[in-house]
């Protein structure tokens, strides 16, 4: 553990920073302030929240002696946020030493005031690539007095494209006195040996590589979730957290986009952040979602690099990260400054299960299982809060109106136990969001002895197995639960049926049509398929299968899940009513 003061930096910069309540430097600031203090370059590894800022800020701040015309540093970070976050840094490290002036610069704002700002002169500039090239080109920046130049999440900016921007910034730079050169990032790519290669002279690599820092304090877990109810999941869980400050990873920019409308549909505070974002766009929702106005945020790994939000209390993986290393920078965001942080993934079939296996593996990190609410328990909680809500209501005492209108009503003759009855049912809708596993099918093949019975329509007669099940229900009467696996072939169909119900359904469907095509139906009799090619197929099947029937048959499952409560304490005082 090293103190600040244990670092060869000036006690203005120490007493900064302790009022900042940085009580020890992190790994990457203790090895990489000394080495950039003695004129090293330096190639830098970390990851998210490991302290880069001041690592690099520090030793920035130590290089100014006096106020400069033009910068003597020059640090380029990917995005608008990040200038203003490092800008904001610098400016608390220099807040003991006077006269540093610190201009952020970047595209999306006037450039006719950074200008202004420029000629004011500055002592360090942070800014996009873009941007300063454009500075570059115009000359309202000049970086002949430059002696120290930062790339900030270098592996972010190249990826984004500012290849060749960086690139023609660092030639741009002074060659006789080549400045010193500093490159952070949290990878190693190609890319990034080449620009090391290409414009820093023996720099010193300063590698942190344990994640542990970052995870330590998180509680990880995982939710095994149904296929296709993620986001019923994801708004539960939400309820359950209810985070202060959440933020949420998508691997799409396109899934980041439906999954805040979807949450916003149901009343959830989110927003998105994603690369094809204008920088004004980006800036809104990052306020928003710094000032708790939209307390979700909802982001794909690339949009979310380098943004340093201190109080998120809940991350959520709802898909989990390609590229398993994104998984630590993901759980990193929440669990900071020594304080409790909860990351939550989720996952849908045995693919994800693998992935998620294979993530804790890699990051030699335990996630825990946690299991889902059941519609019981949501019910449950409801009546539960319905309960609390009506006694602290009780508790607030007697309200003229509502008394007055107590007396009419029970002047009309009712039966007190009718009138509350009446009153709650109107006010008491027990709605559960759905997170059961709707591909019934898998689970009640199970619960009795199948029969396989074969078909003759299959693809090529446009059959989908969600015709079949609506053609059986409709012609038989039976039940959606006794029908179990369907295979559609191109030219026939299999489907397991209750023992119990075969004969009906032999004797029904023979002759009957389903999408116009005339069913002969028979007993299968084929030898077993090979069981890989049976499990591939099931899988699918079992999905679009479960969502047809909910459509075809208006599912009672859903019809209890929308309201279906409110139904039956209506009918029950229907009941009282007669009575
Ligand atoms: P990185 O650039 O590596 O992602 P940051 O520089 O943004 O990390 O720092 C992450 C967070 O940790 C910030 O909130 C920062 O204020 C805080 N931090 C940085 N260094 C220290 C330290 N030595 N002690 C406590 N907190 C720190
Ligand atoms: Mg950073």
């Amino acid at each position: 553990m090293t103190k600040f003061n244990e670092l060869p930096i000036s006690p203005m910069i120490i007493r900064a920073v302790e009022e900042m309540g940085y009580e020890e430097a992190t790994p990457i600031q203790a090895s990489a302030i000394p080495a950039i203090m003695e004129g090293h370059d330096v190639l830098g590894l970390s990851n998210t929240g490991t302290g880069k800022t001041a690592a690099f800020g520090i030793p920035a701040i130590e290089l100014i002696q006096e106020s400069h015309r033009h910068p003597k540093v020059l640090i380029i970070c990917p995005t608008r946020e990040l200038v203003e976050q490092v800008a904001t840094e610098l400016r608390k490290f220099s807040k003991y030493k006077e006269g540093i002036k610190i201009a952020p610069v970047y595209g999306g704002q006037p450039i006719d005031r950074q200008i202004q700002l420029l000629k004011r002169g500055c002592a360090i500039v942070v800014g996009t690539p873009g941007r300063i090239m454009d500075h570059l080109r115009r000359r309202t920046l000049r970086f002949h007095e430059c002696d120290m130049v930062i790339l900030d999440e270098a592996d972010e900016m190249l990826n984004m494209g500012f290849k060749e921007d960086i690139e023609e910034i660092l030639k741009a730079l002074p060659d006789d006195k080549h400045p010193q050169t500093i490159l952070f990032s949290a990878t190693m790519p190609d890319a990034i040996l080449k620009i090391t290669k290409e414009f820093q002279t023996d720099p010193i690599k300063v590698q942190i590589k344990s994640a542990q820092r970052t995870i330590d304090t998180v509680a990880q877990m995982y939710y095994e979730v149904p296929r296709g109810k993620k986001v019923n999941a994801l708004r539960v869980l939400l309820n359950h957290y209810d985070p202060e400050l959440c933020m949420i990873f998508c691997n799409t920019k396109r899934m980041v986009d439906e999954l805040s409308e979807e949450l916003n549909h149901h009343g959830l505070k989110a927003v998105g952040l994603h690369g094809d974002m204008k920088q004004a766009q980006r800036d809104r929702v990052m306020g928003q979602f710094r000032d708790g106005k939209c307390p979700i945020l909802i982001a794909t790994d690339v949009a979310a690099r380098g943004i340093d939000v201190d109080n998120i209390s809940l991350v959520i993986n709802f898909d989990l990260p390609q590229d398993h290393e994104y998984y630590i920078h993901r759980v990193g965001r929440t669990g900071r400054a020594g304080k409790k942080g909860k990351a939550v993934t989720l996952i849908s079939g045995k693919k994800q299960f693998r992935d998620l296996k294979e993530v804790m593996r890699d990051t030699k990190t335990n996630i825990a299982k946690r299991l889902l609410p059941t519609t019981q328990q949501l019910e449950a909680a409801n009546r539960k809060n319905f309960i609390i809500e009506v006694l602290s209501a009780c508790n607030e005492g007697v309200n003229q109106d509502s008394l007055e209108i107590a007396n009419d009503l029970l002047a009309e003759g009712i039966a007190v136990e009718n009138l509350i009855s009446a009153l709650i049912s109107m006010n008491y809708h027990n709605e559960v969001i759905d997170i059961e596993d709707s591909d019934a099918v898998r689970r009640y093949s199970r619960e009795f002895d199948a029969v396989k019975l074969n078909l003759n329509v299959g693809k090529t007669h446009g059959i989908q197995t969600g015709n079949i099940v609506a053609s059986i229900i409709e012609e038989t009467g039976i039940s959606a639960g006794a029908i179990g696996r369907i295979d559609v072939r191109s030219n026939f169909s299999l489907v397991d049926v209750d023992a119990a119900k075969v004969d009906l359904v032999l004797e029904k469907m023979q002759g009957a049509h389903i999408r116009g095509q005339e069913v002969t139906i028979q007993i299968d009799e084929a030898p077993k398929r090979k069981k890989a090619q049976e499990k591939k197929n099931t899988a699918k099947r079992g999905h679009s299968q479960a969502r047809h029937r909910d459509a075809n048959s208006k599912s009672r499952k859903n019809d209890r899940h929308r309201g279906g409560s409110q139904a039956k304490s209506s009918r029950r005082i229907s009941n009282r009513k007669k009575r």
